[in-house]
Order: structure tokens, then C-alpha cells, then sequence
């Protein structure tokens, strides 16, 4: 097992679509404890296979929600389904979202509040979670990542505005940046 550096926001993994696992075989379940290594050491509460470079179809989470229910998987090959999410601007206290790829930062983003996830998980057992609220949000979050979108990507124009800047103030947006969980303690 080992904690793996996190792709920064400009390296070409994280803008293309992932592909899908074939087969779980050792490099995938080795991925997996990469993965929840990694998200336990940011520390985050997803993180999606593209993020350490890996352009495959998979993601973990982990999350305690409001009612103290633990929240922890992997999701291969996974499928989502939303509901609409709603008009507005986001509330910033409620709906403000930040990525490990875009490290120290967070910004206001609406949401589905509800989501269906379906997954195979590391057994190859297919899954199903009707997910609210925070989780339905971190799903949205991951699912993301495996088609190369960012949250980022999805802001208003202001907002995105001061993202570019911030990628060239600290010179992001190009392949290989990088850092690592532990050592660089830019989230948490
Ligand atoms: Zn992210």
C-alpha cells in the first residue's frame, strides 16, 4: 500500500475521459488500497483513480453523514443518475465544494441534492446506493473526475475567472504537477 502524489488541475489525465476496468485483477485491488490510502491521507472524503494519474473508471469514498451512518466504497465501472439539480445561485455556507486536484481552495456549486449510484465493487459484486445531500454531491464530485470534467469546470464565469487566475498565480494548468498527502499539507 502507499499514499500516491495527487495529480494538480492542468495535467492531461484529469481532462480525459477514463476508461472502463476490463477485469478486477491485483493491479486494480492494488489501486484501491492506493486510492483510500491516498483519500485518508489528504485528507478527502472521494477520490477517483485519474487523480493519481490512473485513467480508469474508479473511485472511493468515505463520509459520516449528519445521522453518524459511515459512508465508505469503491465504485468500478460505476453509472449515475441525478435528479435535476436546482436553479440559483449556490448557498456558500451549504454548497461550497473544493477538490483535491485543486488543492486549498473551495467554491460554491449547486448540486443534485439526490443521486443512484450503481458499481461493481472490489469483489465484483454489483451495488446500489440511493445517496442525499452530501453523498449524493461527493458522487457527482468522483463521477465527474472519471469523465475529465473538474468542479472547477462547472462554475459561473466569475468564478471561473479567479480559478485561472489562481492556476497561473501558483503555476498550475500543466502536465506533471503535483503533491503529496502528508508531506505538502495543502487540504485539511
Ligand atoms: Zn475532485
Amino acid at each position: 500500500m502507499a499514499v500516491l502524489p495527487i495529480r494538480i488541475t492542468g495535467d492531461p489525465v484529469l481532462h480525459s475521459p477514463a476508461r472502463p476496468v476490463d477485469r478486477i485483477d491485483d493491479d486494480v485491488r492494488s489501486l484501491v488500497r492506493d486510492l483510500f490510502e491516498t483519500m485518508d491521507a489528504a485528507p478527502g472524503v472521494g477520490l477517483a483513480a485519474p487523480q493519481v494519474g490512473v485513467p480508469l473508471r474508479v473511485f472511493t469514498y468515505g463520509w459520516v453523514d449528519e445521522s453518524g451512518t459511515r459512508w465508505r466504497g469503491a465504485a468500478i465501472n460505476p453509472e449515475l443518475w441525478i435528479s435535476p439539480p436546482p436553479a440559483g445561485d449556490p448557498d456558500l455556507d451549504e454548497e461550497s465544494e473544493g477538490c483535491l486536484s485543486f488543492p486549498g481552495e473551495r467554491f460554491g456549486l449547486r448540486r443534485a441534492e439526490r443521486a443512484i449510484l450503481r458499481a461493481t465493487d472490489l469483489e465484483g459484486e454489483p451495488f446500489e446506493i440511493a445517496a442525499e445531500g452530501w453523498l449524493a454531491r461527493i458522487f457527482q464530485h468522483e463521477y465527474d473526475h472519471l469523465d475529465g470534467t473538474l468542479y472547477t469546470d462547472r462554475l459561473g464565469e466569475r468564478d471561473r475567472r479567479l480559478v485561472a487566475k489562481i492556476t497561473r498565480k501558483l503555476g498550475w494548468g500543466g502536465p506533471g504537477a503535483s503533491w503529496m498527502p502528508g508531506v505538502d499539507h495543502l487540504e485539511g
